[in-house]
């Protein structure tokens, strides 16, 4: 059962994805958005397109297709991005069914920017990603399956991966937002905090706080991946200092646990921080 923290409104895209998983009666996971696709009469494609271009939503008419980036090599990436299109289908469903319409994933290559506010477009790729983590992780069911395991952090979001066939970065992120621990989950490339996501309680925490493009303090465990390229994994339990300044006294003793893991073959460090009950 959603805890009541969890409340989203009709016609959300939490609402939608749920809904479109009932309407078509699909409950077995992984799931397999290309399968959504057929069901609703969505045709997809696969080209060479440019690397900054996962994908896009074509529609001609009454007919619709998905674009997919031939280029793409991670099977988890494309069927997010199958997602991420139908959420665009489904929340943006054109009225005007004569009306020529592409919407491409990166407007500013293809000229179409002019046609669509700045501000409007981040929403409609907010919406339509937040669409594909609920397609793929419905939230009732993932919070059932991610507080029933044994494990917490990234052993735990591995195993998620896996069953719902979904990348780690996706997981990880649906899974610490999702938390009713105080945790955050860091994504650092050569030392530089890139981006971050946090739980509920680890933003109410007036001691935890996180800045992107900010290099990764010198005394966490992540830094040491960036002079020592034999380390792929490293846990322990740090002083919380040595993430953040804690803002009050009594804070200086917290304690933090922190567990960093490099991704193969990148400069990327993915980090998982979780303040003990
Ligand atoms: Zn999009």
């Amino acid at each position: 059962m959603l805890s009541s923290r969890f409340k989203y409104t009709k016609g959300s895209p939490a609402a939608k994805a749920w809904g479109i998983l009932r309407s078509l009666k699909i409950q077995d996971f992984p799931i397999d958005p290309r399968c959504i696709a057929e069901l609703l009469g969505i045709v997809i494609w696969e080209r060479e397109l440019p690397d900054n271009c996962d994908g896009c939503l074509m529609r001609v008419g009454s007919a619709s297709g998905i674009l997919i980036n031939a280029r793409i090599r991670s099977e988890t990436r494309r069927k997010f991005t199958i997602a991420h299109e139908i959420g665009h289908y489904l929340l943006e469903n054109d009225t005007d069914g004569d009306q020529r319409n592409t919407v491409f994933e990166k407007p500013s290559e293809y000229g179409t920017k002019e046609n669509l506010e700045k501000k409007a477009y981040l929403q409609s790729e907010t919406r339509a990603n937040q669409f594909a983590v609920e397609l793929l992780m419905p939230t009732p069911i993932f919070l059932v399956d991610s507080t029933s395991l044994p494990l917490i952090g990234l052993p735990a979001i591995n195993t998620l991966a896996s069953q719902y066939g979904t990348s780690f970065t996706s997981t990880g992120i649906h899974y610490t937002r999702l938390s009713n621990q105080a945790c955050a989950i860091v994504f650092s490339e050569a030392g530089i905090i890139r981006y971050f996501a946090y739980s509920n309680k680890f933003r109410k925490n007036k001691d935890c706080y996180l800045v992107n493009g900010q290099p990764i303090p010198p005394k966490a465990l992540a830094s040491r991946f960036n002079n020592e390229v034999c380390i792929d994994d490293e846990m322990d339990e740090i002083p919380l200092e040595y993430w953040c300044q804690p803002n009050h006294s009594a804070g200086k003793n917290d304690k933090i646990i922190e567990h960093s893991r490099r991704i193969p073959n990148t400069k990327q460090v993915i980090t998982f921080l979780h303040i003990p009950n």
